[in-house]
């Protein structure tokens, strides 16, 4: 049976939940603008739009620094999550979870503290503005020391009661290994921290069970070469393990070849919880509800589909039960 065709109106308005969106790949032309006066549309698309294909995960990465280089200051930090936050509004996003590496930012002399309060309170204040619900994930990266990615994890720490939420791992999982990492894991689980963590897109399954052995998250950042081991998605659903896919950004960087390729589908059908997410609106050159109409005209995926996937965000989301279901009252009266 065809499923009703939906028009780009019905999409935009459908509510969504975004659980994987890196601040730092998102700044839109009007954004950088401001932070760069004289800077073309043409600029714009040469310094911050990424090309349509990279041969990895590591040269993708290396176009971030432009955007990096405007995120040092408190207005600049400032004004990116304000932004950030006109485009959630736009797509109807009820619900989402903003990551970043705070440090990162300490090129002009912020403090890691500064930079975390900065963009809390700017999230902070634009949910009251927008009426987008928010949370923030600190990210270690894999490239950090063991100190680096324990400062992080203190961060979020120090955090607890703000909208600071969660501990992530990020950047390239094929050319550094987890080892420097599993402390700050650990100090988080044992600190009752919740953690997800980047893995099973540059490299496959095995970094997948690497991941969930060592790190212990119960989400994973895209994890969408699972599909590759019949036993790991048995063992996705078994522990509930939430995927954060990201399907054109996978195309971006190649980890498939077209979106028909790719294994949403897939792992939908097989009954692992799968979110949509854009992960960096700006370098993929992508809205949520772009990625929608992908999944709309590719798979033939319907609001039911949307539903179930926004469900199981929202179910996974690093939020307390009572948020959980106000939300999932929104996602539920809006069909
Ligand atoms: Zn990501």
């Amino acid at each position: 049976m065809k499923s009703k065709q939906l028009n780009r109106n019905e999409i935009e308005s459908l509510p969504k939940v975004e659980l994987h969106l890196h601040l730092d790949c998102c700044l839109s032309f009007d954004v950088v603008s401001m932070l760069r006066p004289g800077t073309t549309w043409e600029d714009y698309q040469e310094d911050f739009i990424g090309a349509a294909k990279y041969k990895d995960l590591a040269n993708f990465l290396k176009i971030i620094d432009n955007s990096l280089e405007l995120m040092q200051s408190e207005e600049g930090l400032r004004l990116v999550t304000e932004d950030l936050f006109q485009q959630l509004k736009k797509d109807n996003v009820i619900y989402t979870e903003i990551r970043f590496s705070p440090l990162l930012h300490l090129q002009q002399g912020l403090t890691p503290e500064d930079v975390v309060r900065i963009v809390e309170e700017t999230v902070s204040r634009s949910v009251e503005e927008t009426g987008v619900e928010a949370r923030v994930i600190l990210c270690t990266l894999r490239h950090y020391t063991k100190e680096q990615s324990m400062t992080t994890v203190q961060l979020v720490e120090k955090f607890q009661g703000s909208r600071v939420a969660a501990l992530d791992i990020g950047a390239d999982e094929a050319g550094f290994p987890i080892d420097a990492h599993i402390s700050a894991f650990r100090y988080a689980r044992e600190r009752g921290i919740p953690c997800t963590a980047h893995a099973g897109e540059a490299r496959g399954p095995e970094s997948v069970w690497e991941t969930l052995e060592h790190f212990k998250p119960t989400r994973i950042g895209h994890g969408v070469r699972s599909i590759e081991d019949p036993q790991l998605l048995e063992e996705l659903k078994k522990k509930n393990i939430h995927l954060e896919v990201c399907p054109t950004c996978n195309i971006q960087i190649d980890v498939f070849d077209t979106y028909t390729d790719h294994p949403i589908a897939g792992l939908y059908n097989a009954g692992v919880s799968v979110g949509i997410n854009t992960d960096t609106r700006t370098i993929t050159n992508i809205s949520l509800s772009d990625e929608y109409e992908k999944l709309h005209q590719v798979f033939g995926w319907s609001i039911e589909h949307f539903l179930q996937c926004n469900r199981g965000a929202l179910a996974a989301a690093f939020l307390l039960e009572p948020q959980k279901q106000a939300l999932e009252k929104k996602l539920m009266t809006n069909d």
